[in-house]
């Protein structure tokens, strides 16, 4: 079922996951365990991240340095396809215009459409350095909305080049949305104006970046709607689980902690902090949930332990 159904047509906000595929060369069945303990909580949806290429230099024993291009963590597509397929749960993969041309693109949906998979969400990709080449006459999406169109384009039996009778796709499209804006917008009317072009292009839902102030969400929500954006805005919650978590989150995802939690977790004995973010995105959720917050999802990447405990409590109440 498409994702922008689920949330429309359920009688409680669903709430969904998002996990990481293992890193090359990693055994996947600890990402099975993940989605075994989830399964019980019935997730409408599972997201799997993507991860584009990135450079990396080596220095070698004569002292050059060899210049290296890997992805670390291959395999969004095929994870997506275990999911659906062996556990029964929708799956969700990521897909980035960082790293891919539209016809590797092109390609990668029509896998994804021959496995069932009907969701996708549609993301720029951050520059890891790694510009993917673009001869042979091949092209590149450069931003999400790009990419939205293309899938769009597919959904009305468009391809890249003109195929007779060509079968349409039915790809439901979720695009990323920022309540505190994205770090390259100028400023908040731009970036739910860029957003609103994503919408526009053909994207039928929208997820946040995490957030730890509900305050951004309903002001964002707000900002959205009066710009005429009506498609669902899914909030997305991160639980705090380490003392690192204070700089490395706000310094990957441009994002404020406020004080009040900063403060709380810098007190909490190294072992308590887990305890300190679950109970934070507890009330962060309830009060999502009571303003109306049509959904929830949690980046949980590679735990659902802490994520369950925030969810638990609230489908008894539900
Ligand atoms: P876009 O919507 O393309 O916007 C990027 C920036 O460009 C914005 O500042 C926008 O204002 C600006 N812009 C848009 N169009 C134009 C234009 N025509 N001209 C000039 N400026 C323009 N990253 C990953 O690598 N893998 C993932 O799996 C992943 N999952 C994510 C899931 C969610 C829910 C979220 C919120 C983010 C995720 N990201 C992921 C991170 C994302 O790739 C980065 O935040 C990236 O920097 C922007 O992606 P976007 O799709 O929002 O880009």
């Amino acid at each position: 079922m498409k994702v922008s159904d689920q949330i429309l047509n359920a009688e409680t906000p669903p709430i969904s996951y998002e996990i990481i595929p293992p890193k090359r060369g990693t055994n996947i069945e600890s990402v099975f365990g993940i989605v075994e303990q989830l399964k019980p909580h019935e997730p409408p949806f599972i997201d799997v991240t993507s991860h584009a290429a990135e450079i990396y230099y080596e220095e070698m024993p004569d002292g050059t340095v060899r210049k290296h291009v890997k992805r670390t963590r291959p395999g969004t597509l095929g994870l997506c396809a275990a999911i659906q397929h062996r556990f029964g749960i929708p799956a969700v993969p990521h897909l980035l215009c960082q790293g891919f041309t539209r016809e590797e693109t092109e390609d990668a949906l029509i896998e994804l459409h021959y496995l069932g998979i009907r969701n996708v969400l549609a993301l720029r990709g951050d520059d890891k350095g790694f510009r993917k080449p673009t001869n042979n006459n091949r092209s590149r999406n450069d931003y999400a909305e790009d990419l939205v169109r293309q899938i769009d384009n597919m959904n009305r039996g468009q391809f890249l080049e003109q195929l007779i009778d060509a079968q349409a796709t039915d790809f439901c499209v979720g695009v990323a949305g920022y309540p505190e804006k994205h770090f390259e917008s100028p400023n908040p009317t731009w970036d739910v104006l860029a957003l609103k072009r994503k919408v526009d292009a053909g994207a039928d839902y929208i997820v946040t970046q995490m957030f730890f102030d509900n305050r951004h969400y309903f002001d964002f929500v707000e900002r959205c709607r009066e710009v005429g954006i009506t498609v669902p805005i899914v909030p997305g919650l991160k639980i705090i689980t380490s003392k690192k978590h204070l700089t490395s989150l706000p310094a990957f995802f441009h994002l404020e902690i406020p004080e009040a939690l900063a403060a709380e977790v810098e007190a909490a004995d190294r072992k308590n902090v887990s305890a300190v973010g679950i109970e934070w995105a507890r009330q962060q959720a309830q009060e999502l949930l009571e303003g109306g917050a049509p959904a929830l999802h949690f980046y949980i990447m590679q735990t659902a332990k802490h994520a369950l405990q925030v969810v638990e409590p609230l489908r008894k109440m539900a």
